[in-house]
């Protein structure tokens, strides 16, 4: 049981007796006392997937339909949250932001809006399937039980940060956008898998879509790579938002992530939610 204790002296403060009773919460020998060998998962059987804004929902129903058909299926057989990502039309608002010299803050408070534009039209087509769109608030805590319930919860996945985003390394443009989004929730509900549709096999050494077709083959694709491996390696560019790499290598829950090409095979869905190694997956070493 706590007990208030009053500090001895004329201006002596009072305490609730704890083990971090007093301290500033700042040293690394207390925080690394903090550490547990197991955390508590919220969610365990509930998979979080992130629908790529310019990957795939960009391209309009060609990319979106087949996709919507497989997350129906999906949904009788795994629990499962979608998260949304942004796309064009937070490029353009960032662009136009970027040259009114507009911080950090602003653009994210600018772009959060597009990928919740997605998650309504996301939850509109899955509708009559259960699909429900949810806010960042109390509602996910009750992941578990949307699922139980046949329902299948669509939320926007560019995380709450706005005018307290991080400075970004270089340039203005949020770093945490909405595959940061998506990883945090995962990792914060103790989430079974989260999984990236995308557009591209996984993960290659340069763009895909910026090599000639004659150049294809001097690419590398990695299938399989750990998240401190990939920052030491430094690539110029990357399939998913870079602050990943160091959330997961900080990771309590979450041990990898899988990228699929949802794009050309909506099947690898499933795939995926099975368990099966279809796209690239980063692994926390
Ligand atoms: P999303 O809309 O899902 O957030 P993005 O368009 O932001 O997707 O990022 C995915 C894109 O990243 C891919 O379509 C690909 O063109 C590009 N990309 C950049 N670097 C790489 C890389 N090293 N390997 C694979 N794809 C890459
Ligand atoms: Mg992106």
């Amino acid at each position: 049981m706590a007990r208030i204790i009053i500090e001895k002296g004329k201006r002596g403060r009072m305490h609730i007796e704890s083990d971090l009773m007093g301290e500033s919460l700042v040293s690394k020998e207390l925080l690394h006392k903090t550490e547990s060998n197991e955390y508590f998962r919220m969610h365990p059987e509930v998979n979080v997937m992130k629908i790529g804004g310019q990957s795939i929902i960009d391209r309009g129903a060609k990319a979106v339909l087949p996709i919507i058909d497989v997350l129906v299926q999906a949904k009788e057989k795994h629990k499962l949250i979608l998260m949304t990502g942004g796309g064009t039309r937070a490029r353009h608002v960032y662009n136009i932001g970027i040259e009114l010299g507009m911080p950090t803050g602003v653009l994210s408070k600018l772009g959060d809006k597009v990928s919740w534009q997605n998650a309504e039209m996301m939850s509109v087509l899955l509708a009559k399937h259960g699909g429900v769109k949810i806010g960042h608030g109390d509602n996910l805590e009750q992941l578990t039980m949307f699922c139980q319930l046949g329902y299948l919860p669509i939320t926007y996945a560019v995380p709450p940060y706005g005018f307290f985003e991080h400075p970004a390394e270089f340039g203005s443009i949020p770093p945490h956008r909405t595959d940061c989004g998506a990883f945090l929730l995962a990792e914060n509900i103790g989430a079974r898998s989260l999984i990236f549709l995308k557009d591209e096999k996984g993960l290659f050494s340069r763009d895909p879509k910026k090599v000639k077709k004659s150049e294809m083959k001097n690419l590398t694709f990695y299938d399989r790579i750990s998240a401190k491996k990939l920052l030491e390696m430094d690539l110029d560019d990357l399939i998913i938002e870079r602050p990943i790499l160091k959330l997961l290598q900080r990771s309590k829950c979450l041990k990898e992530l899988q990228i699929v090409d949802a794009l050309r095979h909506p099947e690898y869905i499933l795939a995926a939610l099975d368990g099966n190694h279809v796209g690239t997956i980063i692994y926390k070493e």
